[in-house]
């Protein structure tokens, strides 16, 4: 977040941590102007809200990432929100956590931030950054919520509701806007705690629908828990595999060749939950394997 650019966000489509409320940056361009690989300028958008003339080769530039260098974008301003809350709600088992954020949106309550940390990524993130994170617990989620005030209150006392109904141990709120800024630096910095403690790890950002998240919690668990695996649940329900310093010395190949099986295990149990091989990262290489064998989803290339 600290070192990004406008132009690498707006070539990867990046997404945060408010992306449930407001969207990814694809969202917030309204032009940009391209230089395409044969040296031509190009401008694609314009000022207008609405605009349905010709092709829309902004949003094609966008989706494409490689159309070209990107030198000049046109950016919608939204205003700050009048006010914020952020809380953590704490539970004794994961898919407690996963349940109440399928009940939080289920109840059309739209947060701006709802990420999850398991106890596996919070030990880690407490270890690297020491933020005060609850410890005694197996999962927590980061809620935020913000706009109007009473709106804003109102969403909250929902939220720790949702939480309470699902059995959570404790929802602490924040005193401050420094200390939500810390809660929020915990997820921000999760997987830089977790490529700490292991030198190799398999980010697996496959995603299910919302209301088959306890499910797919479960599994990983009892993978993990068969298998001896550490395995880190974070934010959007993204695993990583923690590939032990062990292994370097011993076996590593061998190693990573289980776990890169586990993980698509993984991937074949979200595809039964209706799910999808990727929820943000893409593709690419390691899993265009996927898309020519699983029946539903498209060939690439
Ligand atoms: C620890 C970590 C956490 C991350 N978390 C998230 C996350 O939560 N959500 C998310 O969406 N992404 C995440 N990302 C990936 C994220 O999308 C990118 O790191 C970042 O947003 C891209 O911006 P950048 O300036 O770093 O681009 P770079 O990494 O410098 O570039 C990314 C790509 O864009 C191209 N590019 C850069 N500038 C231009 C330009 N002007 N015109 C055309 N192409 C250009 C580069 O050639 C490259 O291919 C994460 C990455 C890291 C390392």
């Amino acid at each position: 977040m600290k070192i990004s650019t406008i132009g690498g966000n707006v070539a990867e489509n990046s997404g945060g941590l408010r992306g449930l409320k407001y969207g990814v940056t694809r969202n917030y361009v309204m032009g940009l102007e391209v230089v395409l690989p044969d040296g031509e300028l190009m401008w694609l958008g314009n000022k207008c809200v609405k605009d349905v003339a010709g092709y829309s080769l902004k949003d094609y530039s966008l989706a494409r990432k490689d159309s070209g260098v990107i030198t000049k974008v046109l950016l919608r301003l939204v205003p700050r929100p009048a006010a914020k809350k952020t809380m953590v709600a704490t539970f004794a088992r994961m898919d407690e956590a996963a349940e109440a954020v399928s009940a939080i949106i289920a109840a059309r309550i739209i947060p701006c931030t709802l990420e999850f940390l398991d106890r596996v990524t919070i030990h880690c993130v407490e270890d690297y950054a020491k933020i005060g994170l609850p410890l005694d617990c197996e999962a927590l989620l980061l809620m935020e919520t913000d706009g109007h005030p009473a709106a804003v209150a109102d969403e909250a006392a929902r939220m720790e509701k949702c939480c309470r109904d699902c059995g959570c141990l404790e929802v602490r709120v924040a005193g401050d806007e420094a200390e939500a800024a810390k809660l929020a630096g915990a997820r921000r910095s999760a997987f830089a705690a977790l490529a700490r403690v292991a030198p190799t790890t398999i980010l697996e950002d496959a995603t299910v629908p919302r209301s088959e998240l306890a499910k797919m919690v479960r599994f990983v668990e009892t993978v993990a828990k068969k298998h001896r695996l550490r395995i880190g649940t974070l934010a959007t329900w993204e695993t990583v595999i923690c590939i032990p310093r062990s292994s370097l010395m011993n076996g590593m190949k061998r190693r990573c060749a289980a776990s890169k099986r586990r993980s698509r295990r993984f991937l074949r149990k979200r595809i039964r939950l209706g799910g999808t091989i990727t929820g943000e990262h893409g593709v690419g290489l390691p899993k265009s394997h996927f898309c020519q064998n699983l029946p539903g989803l498209p060939r690439c290339a």
